[in-house]
């Protein structure tokens, strides 16, 4: 019998877990905290964004390199991981381009894997948090827990990121990565809040705008994207600053001057809103504005740009302040820490891991799987896609001896 030692019972751990068992291997998950899945069921506001719903897929991954996540996700691809879920007894639908249990609990995805698990003869073993493996000059591993230790011939390593730690985020992954002598790369929060240095826009915490966002770095556009932002007491968040957040992150480690433009009238015509302008009989800046903006934000813009309630604007007035809003630069000065943030950028350098396989290049018979790569996704389901396509390999090779094609039915 092949024993196979999954590290992390995570979504990868769960999913490498389950490809890896087979009639002649006998898989372990060790799992620190005191359930498994615990960061799983906190996905998606608990209703578990498991994947996206295009089936083109956008690659919208980073990391060191490029190009190492394309032989993972097109082998398990997004439709892939649906065939599996509905396998698994999962009905689905798809919401703003993603896809989510139909019961919208990501307690349905937990409960269905773990009854699977348990079926297929996996041993799951909770509150045992591994602090060495060791590899064995004869080949295999000993895998060291605070109580035990174990034999294994294969460790998949699976700890996840260092993101949230009240759901089990931490360090151990890349720490028992380093000991096995695979660079980590520099950690930061991604899809995380940023904090802004203009405090005057604090004064907004609570409120929601529509927005397009553009990163500057140096001032060079580094990023942007478009959706609903949220005012905060400490700066903006919201999916639409999620999406730029670990390119901020990356320019203030690197530091950089970090700035954010807004255009708070994303989808809105400039003529359009002359037009409305030219109807007006009352002229008064208070007026015009409160009819686009809500009150708080238009007293603001108004106060930012120096003009005054029951001033009459002009035409030129009018489109100063279309142009400021349309272009609203604020000061990053900070992201919110690792505990607000949904992943990490960084992680183990993917130079040193085989992209087919999730093999070691440096450690014959360590895998790894999921986000604790060097592989972070936008916002979307694109974090759990990463966990289950690399899972799925890093599962499939750790049961397999043979390095060649991967088996469409495996
Ligand atoms: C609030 C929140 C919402 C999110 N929503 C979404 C979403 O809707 N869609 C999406 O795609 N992504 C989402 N993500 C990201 C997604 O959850 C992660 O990318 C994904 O869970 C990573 O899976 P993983 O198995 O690699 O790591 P994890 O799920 O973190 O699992 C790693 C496991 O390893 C265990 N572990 C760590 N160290 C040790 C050790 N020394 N010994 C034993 N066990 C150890 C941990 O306790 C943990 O259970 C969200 C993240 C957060 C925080």
């Amino acid at each position: 019998m092949k024993r196979i030692i999954v590290a992390g019972g995570g979504a990868a751990g769960f999913m490498s877990a389950f490809h890896a068992k087979r009639p002649d291997t006998e898989v372990t998950v060790l799992e620190a905290q005191e359930k498994p899945g615990k960061k799983l069921l906190a996905t998606g506001s608990g209703k578990c964004n498991l994947t996206y719903a295009s089936r083109e897929p956008v690659l919208s991954y980073r990391g060191t390199g490029q190009d190492f996540t394309e032989a993972a996700l097109q082998t398990f691809d997004q439709e892939r991981t649906v065939q599996f879920f509905e396998e698994l007894g999962m009905l689905m639908h798809e919401k703003n381009g993603g896809v989510y249990p139909y019961t919208d609990q990501a307690q349905t995805v937990q409960t269905l894997f773990l009854d699977v698990l348990r079926e297929r003869g996996v041993k799951i073993k909770t509150r045992e948090r591994i602090i060495d493996i060791l590899p064995q000059k004869k080949g295999g591993f000993f895998v060291k827990t605070e109580g035990w230790q174990y034999e294994a011939d294969v460790v998949i390593l699976a700890c996840g990121s260092k993101a949230a730690q009240t759901l089990g985020g931490c360090e151990d992954g890349y720490h028992l990565a380093e000991k096995l002598g695979h660079p980590v790369t520099e950690i930061v929060p991604a899809l995380v809040p940023l904090k802004t240095k203009e405090a005057a826009f604090h004064a907004l915490a609570g409120l929601r705008s529509p927005a397009k966002v553009t990163l500057f770095l140096d001032g060079k556009k580094a990023a942007e994207s478009e959706g609903e932002l949220q005012w905060t007491s400490y700066g903006i968040s919201g999916i639409v600053v999620f999406q730029v957040s670990r390119f901020a992150a990356l320019g203030l480690l690197e530091k950089k001057n970090v700035q954010i433009s807004l255009n708070l009238l994303p989808q809105v015509n400039r003529q359009h809103l002359l037009a409305i302008y030219q109807k007006q009989t009352n002229k008064k800046a208070e007026h015009l504005l409160s009819g686009i903006f809500p009150q708080k934000l238009a007293a603001l813009l108004l106060k930012q740009t120096g003009y005054k309630a029951g001033e009459i604007l002009q035409e030129e007035s009018f489109l100063e302040i279309l142009s400021l809003v349309s272009d609203l630069r604020l000061t990053v000065t900070g992201t919110r820490s690792f505990e607000y943030a949904q992943v990490c950028a960084g992680g183990i350098d993917t130079a040193f891991v085989n992209a087919k396989t999730m093999e070691s290049k440096k450690v014959p018979g360590l895998y790894f799987a999921g986000e604790i790569l060097d592989v972070d996704g936008a916002c979307g389901g694109y974090n759990l896609q990463w966990a289950w396509s690399s899972g799925y390999l890093a599962g499939y090779y750790a049961a397999n001896d043979q390095k060649g094609q991967v088996e469409q039915n495996a």
